[in-house]
């Protein structure tokens, strides 16, 4: 699965054909969404707090990878989504201040995880079924 990651409020247009709206956020539980220090910065004004405390508090540095990125935390549906994924609205909670990735995400008018979620959700006929991708 690739490592860079989206995000969640973009409703169907005549341009996208996804709608972040009726997803339950397969984008937010990619296991490394990486962020920039500009991504770091704005979150850290978002919540009025320094990039030391931003850093420590919304954000990981991945040794192997060698970049920070976005904690996590448990998901009943994916066992792990970034921490500012709201689990129960099934929405991001700084959509204004969420990372450059998240926004630029899937970066074409189809997304694949929506794609996949509309046909098991046709096949079990069921609007709201939440189809796992493991
Ligand atoms: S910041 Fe928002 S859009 Fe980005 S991964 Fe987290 S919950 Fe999803
Ligand atoms: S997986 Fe696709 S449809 Fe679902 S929230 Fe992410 S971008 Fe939107």
């Amino acid at each position: 699965m690739a490592t860079k990651k989206t995000i969640p409020i973009k409703s169907a247009t005549p341009k996208n054909q996804y709608d972040c709206l009726k997803c339950p956020g397969y984008c937010c539980s990619y296991p490394l969404i990486e962020v920039t220090k500009r991504d770091m910065e704005r979150v850290a004004r978002h919540f009025s707090v320094s990039l030391t405390v931003a850093k420590k508090k919304f954000f990981r540095y991945d040794r192997s990878e060698k970049s920070w990125c976005l904690r996590r935390k448990n998901d009943e549906h994916f066992k792990k989504i970034c921490r500012f994924f709201d689990t129960e609205e099934r929405r991001c909670t700084i959509y204004h201040a969420r990372p450059g990735v998240c926004r630029d995400y899937p970066g074409e008018p189809h997304c694949g995880y929506y794609d996949f979620l509309k046909f098991e959700r046709e096949h079990q006929q069921d609007k709201d079924f939440i189809a796992t991708t493991s």
